[in-house]
C-alpha cells in the first residue's frame, strides 16, 4: 500500500491568496459596478522588455535551421548567460561562472535547496516572510508539527518595530538561515554592518545562509548591499538566490539562478566537510535538465546597454509608484517601511486592527485591495503590504481616495 509524505498534510492550507479573492469577489457581486484597485498583486505588470523579446524571436528562428537548433543544454544553463551574470552582476566579488545555475526562478531553488541539506538541521526563518521557505521545510520535515500558527521546530526570526524590521541573531544554535533582503513582504534592507553580523555568526557557528536577493534591482540607497558576497566571508557560507521575474518581467517567462561558491561546505555524517556546489550540480543535473534556449537568450539580452536601460525603466516605474504610495500611507499617519530599495510599502494599520479588519476596512470604504500582513506570518498581525507593482494612474486614484 503506497504512504503519502505525511509532512505534506500537517501544512495549513494557503489560505491568503484564496481568502483575498474570496472577499474581494463576494464585495464585487454585492455591488456591481464598484472600481475595485488591486494593490496587493505581487507579480508584475509591465510587459517584458523589447530587448528580451527580441531576442526571444532570433533565438526561436535559429530553432527552424539544422545548424542552430539546440536540444537539451547544459541542466547548470548555456556559458553565455553564466558569463554575462558573473560579469554583469558579480563584477569584482569573485564569483565564477561554475558557480552560476540557471533556474527557471528563485521560487523553484528556494524551494528546491533543501534537497541538499538533512532533515535534522535547525532552521531559523524571519518572520513575517515569503512563505516558501517555511512550507518547503516543512515538506521536508525540518519544521516539526504545527501547533497554534507556529511551526515547533522552526526558530522565528521575529522582524516588527520594535526590532526595527532588523532579526536579531538567534540566541540558540542554528544551521540553516533565511533571509530576504531587501524584503518580501517588508519592503526593509539590511546595511551591510547589519549583514555581516550575520555573515559572521554563520562563520563562527559553521551555518549556511540561504539569501533571496530577488528584490536586488529595486536597491536605490547607497549602503545597502546588492549581493551577500559584498560581505568578507559570505563566500564561505552564503547560497545566494536571483531572478529576471521582478527586475525584468520574467514571472511568465521564468528565469533566475542561484549562486553556490564552491567555498561553501555543510558536514557530513560521516566526517568531513562537502562542497555544496557538488551537491546542486548533482541535485541539479539529476531533476533538472534545464532552461529553454530561448528565454537563457532573453535573460542575456537584459545585460547589454539597451536591455539595461529597459529594465531601469521599469524599475523606476514600480519604484515612482512604491514613492506614490508610501508618502500617501504616511500622509494619512500611518507607519510605513519599504518603498524606497523594494516595491513593497509595509503599513502598520491604524488603532490597533488585525491585518484582515483593516483589509475589509480598505475594501469596503475605499474599495482599495492590500495584502493582510498576517498571512506572511504571526508577525505580521498588524500590518499590511501594498504592492507597487501596478499602473500609475490606478494608483494615483488609490491614493485620492485613502486621503479622502
Ligand atoms: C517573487 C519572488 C521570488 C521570485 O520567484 P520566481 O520563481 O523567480 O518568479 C523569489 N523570492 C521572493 C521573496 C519573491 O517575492
Amino acid at each position: 500500500m503506497p504512504y503519502i509524505n505525511e509532512n505534506f498534510i500537517k501544512i495549513p492550507a494557503a489560505y491568503l491568496f484564496s481568502e483575498i479573492t474570496r472577499r474581494v469577489s463576494q464585495y464585487a457581486s454585492e455591488n456591481p459596478g464598484v472600481d475595485i484597485i488591486r494593490m496587493g498583486i505581487g507579480d508584475v505588470t509591465l510587459p517584458l522588455p523589447d530587448v528580451c523579446v527580441d531576442a526571444m524571436i532570433k533565438a526561436a528562428d535559429e530553432q527552424r535551421e539544422v545548424e542552430t537548433f539546440r536540444g537539451y543544454g547544459p541542466e547548470q544553463g548555456y556559458d553565455f548567460l553564466r558569463k554575462a551574470i558573473v560579469e554583469n552582476d558579480f563584477a569584482s566579488l569573485g564569483i565564477e561562472p561554475d558557480e552560476i545555475f540557471v533556474s527557471d526562478g528563485a521560487k523553484s531553488d528556494t524551494g528546491n535547496i533543501g534537497d541538499i541539506f538533512s532533515g535534522d538541521n535547525k532552521v531559523a526563518i524571519t518572520d513575517p516572510s515569503y512563505p516558501v521557505y517555511v512550507d518547503t521545510n516543512a515538506m521536508g520535515g525540518r519544521a516539526g508539527e504545527f501547533v497554534n500558527g507556529c511551526w515547533t521546530d522552526l526558530v522565528y526570526l521575529t522582524c516588527n518595530e520594535s526590532s526595527q524590521f532588523i532579526p536579531e541573531l538567534p540566541a540558540e544554535k542554528v544551521d540553516i538561515v533565511y533571509l530576504c533582503y531587501p524584503n518580501n513582504p517588508t519592503g526593509t534592507t539590511l546595511t551591510k554592518d547589519q549583514l555581516a553580523a550575520w555573515v559572521n555568526y554563520a562563520l563562527e557557528n559553521r551555518a549556511i545562509i540561504l539569501f533571496d536577493a530577488a528584490y536586488e534591482a529595486f536597491i536605490t540607497e547607497k549602503d545597502v548591499p546588492h549581493s551577500i558576497y559584498e560581505i568578507a566571508g559570505a563566500k564561505e557560507v552564503a547560497i545566494e538566490f536571483r531572478s529576471y521575474s521582478k527586475t525584468a518581467g520574467f514571472t511568465g517567462t521564468r528565469c533566475g539562478y542561484t549562486v553556490v561558491p564552491k567555498s561553501v561546505r555543510a558536514s557530513s555524517e560521516n566526517g568531513g566537510r562537502v562542497s555544496l556546489n557538488k551537491l546542486w550540480l548533482r541535485r541539479q543535473t539529476t531533476k533538472f535538465n534545464g532552461v529553454s534556449y530561448v528565454v537563457q537568450r532573453a535573460a542575456e539580452a537584459t545585460y547589454s546597454p539597451e536591455g539595461r536601460k529597459q529594465v531601469d525603466e521599469l524599475i523606476r516605474y514600480y519604484m515612482e509608484n512604491a514613492r506614490v504610495i508610501r508618502e500617501a500611507l504616511q500622509a494619512i499617519g500611518l507607519s510605513v517601511v519599504g518603498g524606497v530599495n523594494a516595491p513593497y510599502v509595509w503599513a502598520k494599520t491604524p488603532d490597533g486592527m488585525s491585518s484582515w479588519d483593516y483589509f475589509d476596512f480598505l475594501l469596503k470604504k475605499k474599495h482599495i485591495v492590500c495584502t493582510p500582513g498576517v498571512g506572511f506570518g504571526a508577525s505580521g498581525e498588524g500590518f499590511v503590504r501594498f504592492s507597487s507593482f501596478g499602473d500609475k494612474d490606478r494608483i494615483a486614484e488609490a491614493v485620492r481616495r485613502m486621503v479622502r
